[in-house]
């Protein structure tokens, strides 16, 4: 449930809406707008008196949100979100994110020269695995805390803000520490506990849609964050599983209008786990920023042939240069940018 305070409401009628969701048994999360506070209901609000609510001085409307996801719903919040992974690094609002780097951090010199290429391609934000969730057990697992100290040490030599995966809450600490942004995976779009406990932490969480998940099961794990006390949520389409093996999954594009009327949550889309193939992330990345992504996620290697993970659909970083060229066309042509690489700001790389 929302109440909608009156544009002219003092601080003390919205105090008395507060005090009376308290006295019912409930918490309220009063969120000043523009132009007016709305005030959020938190818990089971089926059995909540809300004409008492509705009588209250500057009160204008009690809405009932009628979406399981309350707090990541559009009704809640009709303002879109944007997200600040960094300073000046804005997700959600007229500009659109290029977050790009290899899949997995492999060595210092690997990280280095993917941080540098992506860094001139026109790149914000650096990504790239520690801590890799691999099909196979026998697989490359990431390089862990190290891989972390080498993301910090890549920011720190250019300025890029840094996305990495947390498999688990001793990870999500660790991630915490030495990156600006959580990545949950695929795989674990659905760990409740983990979910709950990134929720608890201030940093901003990139919650990738999982293999089979409807994009209800994706707002509802978003709501998981968000119910735990942490707004900064950016949701990821990376595509999902279908019958059609021409490509490593279908990278759902339809889900990125469809979230926005949804939810007032910003989405970004990965085309290169949505594809699985070199020659088909470029056409999709596209795709992605002419129908309203908020940013693209798109694997970049140095040498792709030589990769660790997922070369198949890493950019040589000539083609990222050329994709970020070409997406600047396509975001002015709907009236949007590409948020400008960071100008060399060097930070501490702990
Ligand atoms: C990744 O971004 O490297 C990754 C493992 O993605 P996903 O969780 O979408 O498979
Ligand atoms: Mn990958």
């Amino acid at each position: 449930m929302l109440v909608v305070m009156q544009p002219n409401a003092s601080a003390a009628d919205i105090e008395r809406v507060c005090d009376e969701i308290v006295r019912q048994g409930f918490k309220p999360l009063p969120m000043p707008g523009e132009t007016r506070t709305a005030i959020g209901l938190l818990g089971d609000d089926s059995k909540i008196d809300w004409s008492h609510i509705e009588g209250l001085p500057s009160v204008a409307s009690v809405l009932i949100v009628q979406k399981p996801y309350r707090q990541a719903a559009r009704e809640w919040k009709t303002e879109s979100t944007i997200v600040e992974i960094a300073p000046g690094v804005r997700v959600g609002g007229n500009e659109v994110v290029v977050f790009a780097g290899p899949c997995s951090v492999e060595s210092e010199e690997q990280i280095i020269a993917s941080a540098r290429a992506v860094l001139a391609g026109g790149a914000t934000a650096l990504r790239g695995g520690a801590f890799k969730p691999r099909s196979s057990p026998y697989a490359f697992q990431g390089l862990g805390l190290r891989g972390l100290q080498l993301l910090a040490l890549a920011r720190a030599e250019t300025g890029l803000a840094i996305v990495t995966e947390a498999m688990d809450e001793h990870g999500a600490d660790l991630v915490a520490e030495y990156a600006d942004c959580i990545q949950i995976g695929a795989r674990n779009m659905q760990n409740y506990s983990l979910l709950r406990h990134v929720g608890k932490m201030g940093k901003p969480v990139l919650l990738k849609r999982g293999m089979a998940a409807t994009i209800n099961d994706l707002l509802l794990s978003a709501e998981y964050v968000l119910s735990e006390g942490n707004p900064n949520v950016i949701l990821c389409e990376r595509g999902v599983r279908t019958f059609d093996s021409a490509t490593r999954n279908l990278f759902d594009l339809t889900a990125i209008p469809v979230v926005h009327k949804l939810s007032h949550l910003p989405i970004v889309a990965d085309p290169s786990h949505g594809t699985g193939l070199r020659d088909k992330v470029i056409p999709m990345a596209r795709a992605a920023v002419a129908c309203g992504a908020d940013g693209i996620l798109v694997e970049v290697h140095p040498t792709p042939d030589k990769a660790l993970s997922d070369g198949a659909q890493s950019l040589y970083p000539e083609q990222f240069v050329q994709l970020v060229r070409e997406l600047k066309a396509i975001a002015s042509a709907i009236e949007r940018s590409i948020a400008p690489p960071p100008v060399k700001a060097p930070v501490s790389a702990t």
